[in-house]
């Protein structure tokens, strides 16, 4: 994402450990809603384990009211660090998952300590961005994935006489085939705004396979003018502005239009239809025939969620739900309020389940 820094655009990797840093020099601030954290800290806490992007990690919990267990660094509330057998110290891959899954199951299933506990996987996220989808490696990565999931469900069991635990198990995204790249910062460049693009006045945010385009007030005009241009560029699928923009969840005085890359109709060595456009971050080489995400592509937007309760009995719920139906529903089954956030609770009871 973009922080303007001395009137000038500055486009960061949100994954960097140092990021939440960044955001509270730069803002003053991190989140702008209290996070679960935050809403939990005087009922019960939270923590969590993660084994993804130290940004991404943090951000469970940027502002430390509970605590956040990561290969980067783990921290108790107040921010108080946590070191020798407290830390988690796993690699960043599969192995690692799953030493941290038996760490999970071993010392937090079991403990009275916390009313919500996150364990979150690299996998196969992480594999899927480094090999092809429907690969071996992919198929390998799924498998092993599946039986920490197991590991988790039957651990959860093995104490349901001691608590009544809601498990919940999903992703917060698919993935889909890189099959090219652009680089469109470049394109704004090669089109007239090189002097705006290289003095921060406007900045191009890869998201994967979408952008955010930002602009400062003096630069929005003239990007705003290349926009029908770009529509006709190959790798433009959609160009979201004004309202189509903000449905999305995105705002902010300097979001100008948000890009979601095109999607062809080419089936990859492994059988799976699509490939799309990545957008260069110039971090590192676009890893073409790999997976990735970050747009509205049909694979990526369509991520699994499984609930384990008694309550919820088995099957299908044919409504459409929502990521930001997730921590409501947390929530009302801690018989808290969720004042204040966009998502409802998931309510199974107000449909019977469709057996399947
Ligand atoms: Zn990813």
């Amino acid at each position: 994402m973009a922080l303007v820094e001395d009137g000038r655009l500055v486009v960061h990797n949100v994954g960097a450990p140092s990021f939440r840093q960044t955001m509270r020099r730069v803002t003053g601030r991190t989140l702008r809603v209290p996070t679960m954290a935050e809403r939990l800290a005087s009922c019960g806490g939270q923590i969590a384990y993660s084994n993804v992007s130290p940004g991404a990690a943090y951000f469970l919990d940027p502002d430390h009211f509970g605590t956040v267990l990561h290969r980067a660094g783990s921290f108790g509330a107040g921010g108080v660090p946590l070191t020798g057998d407290d830390h988690l110290d796993v690699t960043h891959d599969l192995a690692g998952d799953v030493e941290m899954t038996a760490r999970f199951c071993t010392r937090i299933v079991p403990s009275i300590d916390f009313s919500l506990a996150v364990l979150w996987l690299a996998n196969p996220d992480l594999t899927l961005h480094h090999e092809a989808l429907g690969s071996p490696e992919h198929l390998h990565a799924l498998e092993v994935t599946d039986g920490l999931v197991s590991k988790v469900v039957e651990t959860v069991k093995a104490h349901e006489d001691r608590f009544d635990t809601l498990l919940m198990i999903g992703s917060d995204h698919g993935h889909e085939t890189i099959g090219r790249s652009v680089h469109i910062g470049n394109w704004l460049a090669g089109h007239g705004l090189a002097d705006e693009v290289r003095e921060g006045r406007v900045g191009v945010a890869s998201q994967g396979t979408s952008a955010l385009v930002y602009a400062t007030d003096g630069a929005r005009a003239a990007v705003e003018a290349l926009l029908p241009a770009m529509c006709q560029e190959p790798w433009a699928g959609a160009i979201l502005t004004g309202d189509a923009l903000a449905a999305t969840g995105l705002s902010g005085d300097t979001i100008l239009a948000a890009v979601d890359t095109a999607r062809h109709d080419e089936t990859n060595d492994h059988g799976i239809p699509g490939t799309r456009w990545l957008v260069e971050d110039g971090e590192g080489a676009p890893e073409i025939g790999c997976g990735h995400h970050g747009g509205m592509g049909p694979g990526e937007t369509r991520p699994f969620l499984a609930f384990v309760h008694p309550s919820f009995g088995h099957g299908e719920i044919g409504r459409r739900t929502s990521l930001v139906d997730i921590a409501p529903t947390i929530l009302a089954f801690l018989g808290l309020s969720s004042d204040g956030m966009d998502g409802v609770p998931i309510e199974p009871r107000r449909e019977p389940p469709r057996v399947s």
